[in-house]
């Protein structure tokens, strides 16, 4: 392809002004409506005025590669997953299907992960790391021990179904709130499905920051420190873009209100987990309880 096809001419007219804010000059031409439109409101990724764009959101890209019949299972599959890595691209697409295929992308991928991120921080029988070792704690029989990773599995998945369902609860709510679009509560229930493995790859409960803590040496260099810890904090920036980008340009909020149904959201979520932590503290190994060593010390 040539770059003229790739990149067509958007210029309007000299001195024409935007169709929805007549003070403002126009800087692009919108091909569906041949209208010109201002710096807010053409969105180039969409190839589209922001008008258009309510209109029929889902008509601005290709549908989620998920629900792409062209594909095959496994193209499907990992196209969905790689999908997360640009976040606003398909954001509109998430208007205007069913529940049930993000349903089921959700259960393929999430549960598996919540699950993982449980094994190191739960697990009592098994040290994990530095520098990947695993060393049993005590001499627990193989029995004891798949009862045990079983069970730290168990609870990995328990407070990832939490912080996810507090994430989705209030995303939907707020979105039902403040969006406008008609199908919005259906939209957002997508969005959060389909992005939901990334919640227990995040936070401080996380499937990354525990294999972080088990791989890296006794004595880090602080650099590789700071430098993973930057690499932690990339599922929880692609899983909140992706949110916004779903509340702005499909569920149709207003840019302000589109950071607020998100940021809550996630507070919300960060609360959520933090409790849980706490009451699932007495079941965490290696718990050094002040009040238990002063017992010992004493004694
Ligand atoms: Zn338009
Ligand atoms: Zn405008």
């Amino acid at each position: 392809m040539t770059e003229e096809e790739t990149t067509p001419d958007r210029t309007p007219p000299a001195g024409s002004v935007c169709r929805a804010h007549p003070d403002r000059p126009g800087v692009a031409l919108c091909p569906e409506c041949e209208r010109a439109a201002c710096l807010l409101c053409w969105l180039d990724p969409y190839d589209r005025c922001e008008t258009c764009l309510r209109v029929d959101p889902a008509a601005a890209v290709a549908t989620v590669p998920f629900e792409d019949a062209e594909r095959n299972a496994l193209g499907r599959f990992t196209g969905m997953l790689g999908d997360a890595f640009f976040p606003t691209r398909r954001a509109p697409s998430f208007v205007g299907g069913a529940v049930r295929p993000a349903a089921t992308f959700a259960l393929l991928t999430a549960p598996l992960l919540a699950m993982l991120a449980g094994v190191i921080p739960f697990t009592h029988t098994l040290r994990f790391g530095p520098t990947f070792a695993v060393t049993p704690i005590g001499a627990p029989t193989q029995d004891a021990l798949i009862f045990d990773i079983a069970r730290a599995a168990g609870l990995g998945l328990l407070v990832h179904v939490v912080a996810a369902a507090a994430l989705a609860v209030c995303y939907v709510s707020l979105i039902r709130a403040y969006g406008t679009h008609e199908e919005r509560s259906s939209l957002a229930i997508r969005a959060v499905l389909y992005r939901s493995w990334l919640v227990p790859l995040s936070g401080s409960a996380g499937l990354l920051i525990a294999v972080l803590g088990w791989s890296l040496p006794e004595d880090p260099n602080q650099t590789v420190v700071i430098l993973l810890s930057i690499v932690l904090v990339v599922p929880t920036i692609l899983l909140f873009v992706h949110l916004r980008a779903v509340a702005r340009f499909a569920a149709g909020t207003s840019i302000v209100m589109s950071f607020v149904v998100v940021v809550v959201p996630f507070v919300f979520m960060m609360a959520a987990e933090g409790l849980l932590q706490v009451g699932l503290a007495p079941l965490m190994p290696d718990v050094e309880r002040p009040a238990d060593l002063l017992v010992s010390e004493d004694g």
